[in-house]
This record gives C-alpha cells, sequence and structure tokens, in this order.
C-alpha cells in the first residue's frame, strides 16, 4: 500500500489502489441529494464510485 495520507489529501483526484492520477470517470447515478459517480483505473484497473452530495443550490435567472 502506498502512504494513506497522501491519498487522502488527493482523494478524487488518483487510484485509491496505486495513487496513479490517470482515472477515468465513468457512468454518473443519481438519487435524491446524492450522486455517484463510477471511476475506473487506467494503471491497475481498479474501480470504485465516488459519492458526490448537494450541498448548496444556486438559482439561474437564465435558465
Ligand atoms: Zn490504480
Amino acid at each position: 500500500m502506498l502512504e494513506k495520507e497522501h491519498q487522502e489529501k488527493e482523494k478524487g483526484l488518483s487510484c485509491p489502489s496505486c495513487g496513479s492520477f490517470s482515472v477515468q470517470g465513468g457512468f454518473v447515478e443519481i438519487e435524491a441529494g446524492r450522486a455517484y459517480q463510477r471511476m475506473s483505473c487506467t494503471e491497475c484497473d481498479a474501480k470504485w464510485r465516488d459519492v458526490y452530495e448537494l450541498t448548496d443550490r444556486i438559482t439561474d435567472d437564465n435558465l
């Protein structure tokens, strides 16, 4: 395993398995106030999901 602290700091940018930045974002699943994005690493072929939570809402009058 690589250094845990480094992985935590780079969370969401690098592979949780090998630490590579060669990650690809895939299919996004959305549910109430939360979304999951399927991610994969092109270096070691690890797969995981990134979780996004709704934290704010901005109204856009131009829409
Ligand atoms: Zn990897």
